[in-house]
């Protein structure tokens, strides 16, 4: 008899989690691991923001605070979004939550359900159609054009807005792709929506300060009266700060009420120390922030030359986050040394680990067969040795 409740069986474990824990069990066995597939900056949390945790542990700061976080957090959260993105929010509209992560999962607790339909661009970040199933709503999934930063396809985008849309979840920078939306497909997107005051739009900004060559603008910057946006923010990416676990929103007073209630009842709050942390991240000296962000778009340029090595693969050009997301559908259906056929992106990612220990993640797991994700925020002697054990190990696939 199935004990488990139907809202736990409607969700899938976190693909790119999952890669994480084979990488950590081929380091186990000690075998070499080059892991491309990880989700967070290498570099350590900067060391102000260190201190700032020390002093939170060490000075009291310790102990329960209010649901949705402390008032301090929430205007240095109130300043860096008006300093960094030109957003107006007070702080009655900003809630912070246990990362990013948390922040979405409650919106969409608080927003959807059962009957309502949530839009989602492929590819996408693996836990989006997860955090619409588990609510009861269901996720919809529209086309996006890989030659324009995977930007909407605008014919299916009007398509799948039907009376049931209740929301629309946007991520530019993009995970798993890197791509940046231009403001004329933003401006789109919001156009078809101005008529509907029944749709939430949600902006997932956790890659914001990770735009090269293009700048970055907020989504409700477009329309600052328009309160159906809900802007999610993190410093994870930002700051290096991963396990930290802070994330916020700013957007509707109501909304941001009721995931304060749910968090009261669930977590708690979120971490003081890492909240006190955060305040030193969000309005101590910002230079780290533009040192790490130099460093990802260098390692950026070195993997897309080792790419272009590589026979018959395809990659465009991200204009943000750390990963690359080639198209590597030339090699589908060819086999291996043992007669093995590769059908599938996680066969062949699956392939690529047991020959040579390069953990990716496969593109099945974003909506996008064929892709392979390969996350750059690595060290550039990791990017050049683990590239070339790919491209060496795809030469070694029989036609
Ligand atoms: N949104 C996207 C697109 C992400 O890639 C991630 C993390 O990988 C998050 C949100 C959540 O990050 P965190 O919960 O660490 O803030």
């Amino acid at each position: 008899m199935e004990f488990l409740s139907n809202r736990v069986n409607r969700i899938q474990p976190s693909a790119t989690l999952e890669m994480t824990s084979k990488a950590a069990e081929l380091k186990r066995k000690n075998l070499p691991v080059f892991n491309m597939s990880v989700g967070e900056p290498d570099f350590p949390t900067p060391s102000h923001i260190q201190a700032a945790g020390i002093f939170a542990i060490q000075n009291g700061h310790t102990r329960y605070t209010p649901g949705g976080g402390t008032r301090d957090l929430k205007v240095a959260i109130q300043k860096k979004l008006k300093r960094d993105n030109q957003l107006d929010y007070a702080l009655d509209e900003i809630v912070v939550s246990c990362g990013g992560k948390h922040s979405l999962y409650n919106a969409c607790q608080v927003l959807f359900q059962k009957n309502d339909e949530v839009i989602v661009f492929s590819p996408y970040w693996v836990s989006f159609p997860d955090f619409i199933s588990v609510t009861g709503a269901k996720p919809v999934f529209v086309k996006t054009n890989k030659k324009e930063q995977f930007e909407p396809d605008f014919i299916d985008l009007e398509k799948k807005i039907t009376k049931h849309t209740k929301g629309i979840i946007i991520n530019s920078p993009s995970n798993p792709t890197g791509g940046v939306w231009s403001n004329q497909a933003i401006k789109r997107v919001l156009d078809l929506c101005k008529d509907r005051k029944d749709i939430w739009i949600f902006s997932d900004e956790c890659y914001e300060q990770l735009t090269y060559n293009v700048p970055f603008k907020s989504i409700a910057s477009f329309e600052p009266n328009n309160k159906n946006i809900l802007t999610f923010q993190s410093c994870s990416k930002t700051y290096a700060m991963t396990g930290w676990r802070i994330g916020y929103i700013g957007g509707n007073k109501k909304v941001i009420q009721a995931i304060a209630k749910l968090q009261g009842q669930s977590t708690s709050c979120p971490n003081s120390i890492a909240q006190y942390a955060a305040i030193e991240a969000l309005t101590g000296n910002q230079a780290c922030v533009k040192d790490m962000k130099n460093i990802f778009l260098k390692r950026r340029d070195l993997i897309l030359s080792y790419i272009k090595k590589i026979d018959n693969l395809e990659c465009e050009i991200p204009n943000g986050a750390f990963y690359v997301f080639p198209d590597f559908s030339y090699y589908l259906g060819s086999k291996d040394k043992d007669n093995n056929i590769l059908q599938t992106a996680s066969d062949l990612s699956l392939y690529l680990l047991n020959d040579t220990g390069v953990v990716t993640v496969s593109g099945d797991s974003f909506g996008a067969p064929g892709h392979i994700r390969l996350s750059y925020a690595t060290s550039d002697e990791l990017i050049g040795n683990a590239l070339r054990l790919i491209k060496l190990s795809l030469k070694k696939l029989i036609f």
